[in-house]
């Protein structure tokens, strides 16, 4: 079974995958994997539990990011520009985890900055988490001049 690492917090194996933290929400993985369950309770009410944690749960069939058997979402993520190289986090999910299996580093380098939950206000998050949005709608988004 694959896992997404942008996954739902309310499967029975939802798992969190890291915390999003600091100013800029970088996800902070844990070294293991807590089950969603254990932390629900924690979440003060009214707070979408994908706003401040990241989950992993089954990468399903009936999502609607999937392109055939492939993920569309980490798809679109790897045409977004390359962060500076660095380390690649270490992560509980890799062995099982779908991004890891269809894009490698180029997920795992860009998966820290991946928002599950999308500001209302963030144009380029909704874009990227929008399954009808191609790669050629992100890269001339991109070479679009700011407003
Ligand atoms: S860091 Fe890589 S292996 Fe870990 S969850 Fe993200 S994409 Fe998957």
């Amino acid at each position: 079974m694959e896992w997404c690492p942008s996954g739902a917090p309310d499967r029975p194996e939802s798992v969190v995958l890291g915390v999003r933290s600091g100013e800029d929400g970088r996800v902070a993985y844990l070294a293991d994997p807590l089950p969603a369950a254990e932390v629900a309770g924690m979440i003060p009410e009214g707070i979408p539990p994908t706003r401040i944690l990241r989950f992993a749960s089954h990468c399903v069939s009936e999502c609607a990011n999937r392109v055939g058997t492939a993920c569309g979402l980490i798809d679109r993520v790897t045409a977004l520009p390359a962060p500076a190289a660095g380390a690649v986090p270490r992560c509980h999910l890799r062995a099982h985890c779908k991004w890891w299996r269809q894009s490698g580093l180029a997920a795992c380098h860009r998966c820290p900055a991946v928002a599950t939950a999308t500001p209302p206000d963030d144009t380029l998050t909704a874009l990227v988490a929008d399954p009808a949005t191609t790669r050629e709608q992100l890269a001339a988004h991109l070479a679009a001049p700011a407003d």
